[in-house]
Formats: structure tokens, C-alpha cells, sequence
């Protein structure tokens, strides 16, 4: 591996993990991650009790407020949105480590809980104007893939379909690339936004459109890929500038042909873990300088592959359970990320 070159491509790409503080379900277990915040390292013990050492570019452990984290991993990149770059942040893990909760947070509790989401609208709103910029025009997309399917989740008409499901659905989102933007899907809705309370009551819709769907077609919620998009336009010196942010809420990260609960073939359970699987492949190749990387094996990837192997400012959060029920899955998870660094 080129060690001038990081995973992607050239544009430094940040890692970060967060470890969610003990659930209810999980008091029965012995905690089996610590964390040192100085190092920015992380121990996990595995149940031998031997020792294993990571280090990312920042580790937050179960005490961490979501304001933490949004201060010193996403603030910065906010900044570079406002310079116009197109900037990117994947969250990883296991079902139920906290992917969404550091996303978008607990859409009915307080603003202390609000998610990078939140708050990088609410930062990037105040930043725009202070730097003087005209014709600011922010807007937000919310895609979801599912089993690579593409459903608009800011489009409450376009009704899932109840056919079987290795039947295509009905919407007319497709992937094209465009010259400007790269990869987009065309069809996608963007809504207008200008305030943190909009966005709150479009995601507020956007998930009872996705539950309706779930129970509708008997989907996997913790197998779909969320990706939401803040658009932001401005004249800066009377020239027009686009950038984007992106947030992708990945599937659960845990192997489902081997959990075995799910009821769904070895076959169909690979189907539908495509995308992550594409997005690990590509991540190692470009980790490897390979010439042939291969983004148009899924639709997450290919979307994705500016973000991923192109001009963009790109970062990774990580996210783990602490207790001993989560071990393998979060070695792994561990693992994962640091080859993304
Ligand atoms: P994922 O999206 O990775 O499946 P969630 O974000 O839904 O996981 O988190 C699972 C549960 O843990 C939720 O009830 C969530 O509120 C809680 N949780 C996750 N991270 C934290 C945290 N840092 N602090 C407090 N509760 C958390
Ligand atoms: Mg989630």
C-alpha cells in the first residue's frame, strides 16, 4: 500500500469512532471497549480478555454528547461546504450501534439531541450569510436503497410497490451521470429549506413513509442505505456556486446469512447486502492503487463515487456498542474503518 495515498484515492479521508453508551438490553453484559481521548486510541478485550489497540483520527467514547461530536468531526467540514467543496460522511455499524442516533439523533426529543443532520443545517445556514454570499438557496434529497431499489423518501405520492419482492418498483428514479455533479438519480425530489424545524418535519414524514413501506413490502429496515443530501447554492463575487453534504445512514454492517433470523436464503441475504459489500471491495481498492475500482458494481457505490474516489472531503464515523454480546461485530467494525483511513 502507497502511504502517500490514503483509501481514497488522494483526498484525505477522516475516521472516527463513537462508541454508544450501554443499553437497557445489554446490562446483562460486561463492557469490553475503553477509550482513551487523549490518544484518540481504542481497546477492545475480546473474551479471553486479550487486548486488541486501534487508533482513528478521533474516538469519542459512551459519554460523548452529540454536540461533541458534531464540534470537532463535522463543524470543519461544514466550513468546506461553504467554500464549495462537495464534502461526504458515511456512518457504519452493526444494527442498533448508534449510526442513526449520531446522524439525525431522536427526532421527538430536544435539541440537545439533534443529530450532525441537524446541526450542520443550522451551522451551514448562519455561515452562508455571514460570509456575505447572495442568492443562498439551500435544499435537501432523502434517498433510500434497498436491496438495490431506489425509493424517494421525500415523495410521499410515489407509493411502494406490494409486488414480490424481486419485482422492480414502479418510481422512475434512475442513476445518470451528470456532468456537473457526477453520479445523481434523476427523478429524486429536493425540497427547499431554510430552517432546522423544516427539516425536522420533512424527516419526521420521510420516516413514516419508510416504516409505511416496511411494513407494506416486508422490508429489512436495517438492511436499507439512507442518503441525505443538503444542496447549497450561492453567488459568491456574482459567481455561482453548487456544493454538496452528504450524509449516508449505511445498512447494519453485520452479516445477516450468518445471524440466520432473518428467514431470507444465503442468496437472497447477499442480494440485498450488495451495496456494503460493493462499498467494502471499493474502499480496498482504491486502498490497494487499483486500476480498476469497481463503483458500478451497486448503485450506493456508484452514486457515491465522487465521495469516495474523487474530489471530496470524506469522513467516516464509526459506530460500536461497548459490551461483550457486540465483540465480533465490533472487531470488525474496527477493522473496516481502519482500512478506510
Ligand atoms: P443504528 O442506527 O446503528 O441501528 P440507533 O442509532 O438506532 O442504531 O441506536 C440504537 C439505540 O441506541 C437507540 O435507541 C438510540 O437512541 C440509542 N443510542 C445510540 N447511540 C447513542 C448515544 N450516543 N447516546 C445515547 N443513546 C444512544
Ligand atoms: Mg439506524
Amino acid at each position: 500500500r502507497n502511504s502517500a495515498l490514503n483509501a481514497f484515492g488522494g483526498v484525505k479521508v477522516d475516521v472516527f469512532v463513537r462508541v454508544r453508551p450501554r443499553l437497557e438490553l445489554e446490562s446483562g453484559q460486561e463492557e469490553c471497549v475503553s477509550v482513551d481521548p487523549e490518544e484518540n486510541t481504542l481497546e477492545l478485550r475480546d473474551p479471553a480478555g486479550n487486548p486488541a489497540t486501534y487508533t482513528y483520527d478521533k474516538v469519542y467514547g459512551p459519554s460523548s454528547s452529540q454536540s461533541d461530536v458534531y464540534d470537532d468531526c463535522v463543524s470543519p467540514i461544514v466550513e468546506q461546504v461553504c467554500r464549495g467543496m462537495n464534502c461526504c460522511i458515511f456512518a457504519y455499524g452493526q444494527t442498533g450501534a448508534g449510526k442513526t442516533f449520531t446522524m439525525r439523533g431522536d427526532l421527538s426529543s430536544n435539541e440537545n439531541q439533534h443529530g450532525i443532520i441537524q446541526r450542520s443545517l443550522s451551522h451551514l445556514l448562519r455561515r452562508l450569510h455571514e460570509h456575505e454570499y447572495t442568492d443562498i438557496k439551500v435544499k435537501c434529497s432523502f434517498l433510500e436503497i434497498y436491496n438495490e431499489e431506489l425509493e424517494d423518501l421525500f415523495d410521499a405520492k410515489s407509493k411502494p410497490s406490494t409486488r414480490k419482492r424481486s419485482t422492480r418498483t414502479t418510481n422512475n428514479l434512475v442513476l445518470v451521470d451528470d456532468e456537473k455533479r457526477g453520479c445523481v438519480c434523476k427523478g429524486l425530489k429536493e425540497m427547499a429549506v431554510e430552517s432546522v424545524p423544516q427539516v425536522m418535519s420533512l424527516l419526521e414524514a420521510a420516516e413514516a413513509k419508510a416504516r409505511y413501506s416496511e411494513t407494506k413490502m416486508n422490508k429489512l429496515s436495517n438492511r436499507a442505505h439512507r442518503i441525505f443530501t443538503l444542496i447549497v447554492d450561492f453567488k459568491r463575487y456574482e459567481k455561482p456556486v453548487q456544493a454538496t453534504l452528504t450524509f449516508v445512514d449505511l445498512a447494519g454492517s453485520e452479516d445477516i446469512s450468518k445471524s440466520g433470523a432473518t428467514g431470507l436464503t444465503a442468496r437472497e441475504a447477499s442480494h440485498i447486502n450488495k451495496s456494503l459489500l460493493t462499498l467494502g471491495r471499493v474502499i480496498n481498492a482504491l486502498a490497494c492503487n487499483e486500476r480498476h475500482i469497481p463503483y458500478r458494481d451497486s448503485k450506493l457505490t456508484r452514486l457515491l463515487s465522487e465521495a469516495l474516489g474523487g474530489v471530496c472531503k470524506t469522513s467516516f464515523i464509526a459506530c460500536v456498542s461497548p459490551c461483550s454480546g457486540s465483540n465480533t461485530e465490533t472487531s470488525s467494525t474496527l477493522r473496516y474503518a481502519e482500512r478506510a483511513m
